[in-house]
């Protein structure tokens, strides 16, 4: 056992991890910060320089643009100009948007377009009668979400974005499964699940604050940056080190004890390995009372990513995001759970797009690719039909770029859960981000960042905080760290 005993032990500098170590280091704590990868950022961690590269394993959309959690840290840690801010916008650069119809008809439109053109993609006619009646609704429908006050909003959590979005229905062309799909996008979560609270809190939030960040030198720099100003205000970062146990005596955290039997002692544990592999593997379900176990075993995580990684030889994309949705391709969770066990054909939106148009992030003339879409977060499925799929339809919306790849990744599940908080249980793991944002887990009964467990507190997706994927992670580190210092 080490004689040095810490403030504050954090498990995990993945987004939460790290923001919650340089904020309780900022404030003098003495800090030490332990990660089972060789650098910070989790799940979204950047892969620095690999053949010319910075790159994260999965694709990447920061959102907001303005106003993010993510920055509020660097400021309050003093470290603003350490890394620069990409708007895609700045840089002339437009998001796409691809809609297919059921007769396989691909209509495209500018992603901020919010006139004719877009209409036209959502397969929408003024000059229908029956379309005109509907846009109607769409007009009354963005009102109300638009307008709609907090108090309102947070009347909304136990309703589902899709009873929410069909009560104001019926909507003509494919604008239904267009408003649902941010569910996914935002939430990676089905539209039967996401409470309408969160769906309207965010249309509202991109309104206001854009949607669209990326960082030089890679997403994941952010992160370093947290990791590294530990280290200047005299912390300690361990990286390649697994953490065995999160030990606690009479219900007391006391520190923590690695893979290798070392041991560290601490005023404080804070673990950001995912609120179930916390509870059940490195403390023991022994060690909380049963209602509180059967809790945590009963959460739901949000949905995982399976898809590509094509390196090219030639600058193919000229979109940082091009989204394809097709019709009938909007999915609740049972039937997500039916696609993964092979009951169901597969069709479902595409996330195709580039980091690679942003500065020093590609070789000159090459280009990396990230192909993918939701499917059941279980690494036993088997993607084999759903990699088939999407390499078929990127075939039919951008069939050059297949002359130009000379290397192939495949982004599995169990990459998410090997990169993140490891596998959960027997039937879940390598969500996208975490406990989902879902009826009955989301706002007030989220779970508490505060464990029963004295001393110990959850960071990261897993515990509170609000927002898209990174930006609720290290949300709930500043909410985290305030409770600790109060
Ligand atoms: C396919 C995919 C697409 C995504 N797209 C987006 C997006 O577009 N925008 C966005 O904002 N977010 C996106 N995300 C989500 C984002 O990656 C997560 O929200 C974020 O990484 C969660 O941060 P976290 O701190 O909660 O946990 P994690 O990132 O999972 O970090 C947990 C850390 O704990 C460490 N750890 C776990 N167990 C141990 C242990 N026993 N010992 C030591 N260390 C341990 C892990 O190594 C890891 O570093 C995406 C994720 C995936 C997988």
């Amino acid at each position: 056992m080490s004689t040095t005993k810490y403030d504050v032990i954090v498990v995990g500098a993945g987004p939460g991890g790290s923001a919650a170590a340089a904020l309780l280091a900022k404030e003098g704590k003495r800090v030490m910060l332990v990660d089972k990868n060789k650098s910070a950022g989790g799940r979204m961690m950047t892969i620095h320089d690999k053949e010319g590269f910075h790159y994260e394993l999965f694709p990447i959309s920061g959102c907001p643009t303005e106003g993010s959690q993510m920055e509020h840290v660097l400021e309050l840690i003093g470290k603003t100009d350490a890394v620069k801010r990409i708007k895609p916008n700045e840089l002339g650069l437009v998001d796409l948007m691809c809609l297919m119809n059921s007769k396989g008809e691909l209509r495209w439109h500018e992603m901020s377009e919010m006139g004719k053109k877009m209409l036209h993609s959502l397969h929408i006619s003024p000059m229908n009668p029956m379309h005109a009646l509907g846009l109607n609704r769409v007009k009354k429908f963005f009102k109300a979400i638009m307008t709609m006050p907090e108090g309102e909003i947070n009347k909304l959590y136990n309703i589902s974005a899709e009873e929410f979005v069909d009560s104001y229905g019926p909507f003509p062309g494919l604008f239904r499964t267009f408003t649902l799909f941010i569910c996914e996008g935002a939430f990676e979560m089905t539209c039967d699940k996401v409470p309408a609270a969160d769906y309207i809190r965010f249309y509202q939030e991109s309104n206001k604050f854009g949607s669209g960040r990326y960082y030089e030198y890679g997403f994941g720099r952010v992160f370093e940056v947290y990791a590294e100003t530990v280290k200047e205000l005299g912390g300690t970062v361990l990286y390649n080190t697994r953490v065995k146990s999160i030990d606690v005596e009479g219900g007391i955290a006391k520190g923590i004890t690695l893979q290798n039997g070392d041991q560290y002692m601490a005023d404080i544990v804070i673990s950001d390995a995912g609120i179930r592999q916390t509870v059940l593997h490195l403390i023991g379900e022994e060690k909380f009372d049963l209602a509180y176990v059967n809790r945590i075993k009963s959460l739901l995580p949000n949905l995982a990513c399976v898809g590509y990684r094509w390196f090219l030889d030639a600058p193919v994309l000229k979109s940082p995001s091009l989204v394809f949705f097709p019709e009938g391709g909007l999915h609740s969770w049972d039937e997500f759970k039916a696609m993964s066990e092979g009951k169901r054909d597969i069709q479902n939106y595409i996330y195709f797009g580039t980091t690679s148009l942003f500065p020093n992030t590609a070789p000159e003339g090459k280009q990396l690719v990230y192909a993918v879409m939701s499917c059941y977060p279980n690494p036993k499925i088997d993607t084999k039909p759903m990699l088939e799929y999407i390499k078929n339809m990127i075939h039919r919306i951008q069939p050059d770029l297949f002359d130009h790849i000379y290397k192939t990744e495949i982004m599995s599940v169990e990459q998410s859960a090997t990169f993140g908080t490891d596998k959960m249980a027997s039937d879940f793991g390598g969500e996208s981000y975490g406990v989902a944002n879902a009826i009955g887990q989301s706002g007030d009964q989220r779970p508490n960042a505060k464990s029963p467990i004295k001393n110990l507190y959850y960071v990261g997706n897993d515990a509170g905080g609000w927002g898209m994927g990174t930006n609720q992670a290290v949300d709930s580190a500043v909410n985290v760290v305030n409770l600790i210092l109060n």
